[in-house]
């Protein structure tokens, strides 16, 4: 049986202790210290490097290599697009569109790239059809799963390899290395941490 470690996070700040308190010392927010399990498997994960260091100067980088959103203002936004390789958080109020923006932004991009999987934690894939057919959306580049288990979302991309990857949204998703509830500071700590790596 796996040892379990347990610790208390501030749901506010991310602090972190390992005994319950009331308050949390670090921002002074009442109530904020959820206990979160971390199983043993995510603390024993076997170490192997998965590259060798480069010279700076050798290394090839190619400014003007972005992926165009077809959307000006959102590529301006950017710097021009987006880096190859990079994780963007998409932020806003609840009920801006900002599905009906990242789903925009996929059909720009899938133009002109190879696949692009756009996995959502909120509406099913019907649902995500009916919102493109209102949007004008056709590509035949532009793939659409109803998934929020991180293990599971792997397993789609080393299926069809994308070039990009839309989540929507980090609150949703969960890895079930944690215990802790989906949008709790753990999990969405976590599922960014490895999906910045497997970028
Ligand atoms: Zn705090």
């Amino acid at each position: 049986m796996a040892r379990t470690k347990s610790v208390y996070s501030c749901q506010s700040c991310g602090y972190q202790t390992g005994k319950w308190l009331g308050r949390c010392p670090a921002c002074g927010e009442w109530n904020t210290l959820v206990e979160e399990i971390i199983s043993a498997k995510t603390a024993k994960t076997a170490t192997t490097a998965s590259s060798s260091p480069q010279l700076l100067s050798e290394v090839s980088y190619d400014p003007e290599y972005r992926f165009s959103t077809n959307i000006d203002e959102f590529d301006r936004v950017l710097g021009g697009g987006v880096v190859p390789g990079s994780v963007i958080l998409v932020g806003g109020d609840p009920g801006i569109c900002k599905s009906t923006l990242l789903l925009q932004a996929s059909a720009g991009m899938a133009k002109h790239n190879g696949p692009l999987l756009y996995v959502s934690g909120e509406e099913s894939a019907s649902q995500i059809k009916l919102c493109a057919q209102r949007l004008k959306i056709t590509s035949d580049k532009l793939y659409v799963v109803s998934e929020t288990c991180l293990e599971a979302i792997r397993q789609h991309i080393s299926g069809l390899k994308p070039q990009v990857l839309i989540l929507d949204s980090i609150q949703t998703a969960y890895t079930n290395q944690l215990d802790s509830a989906p949008g709790s500071i753990a999990q969405v700590r976590q599922v960014t941490a490895d999906l910045l790596r497997l970028s």
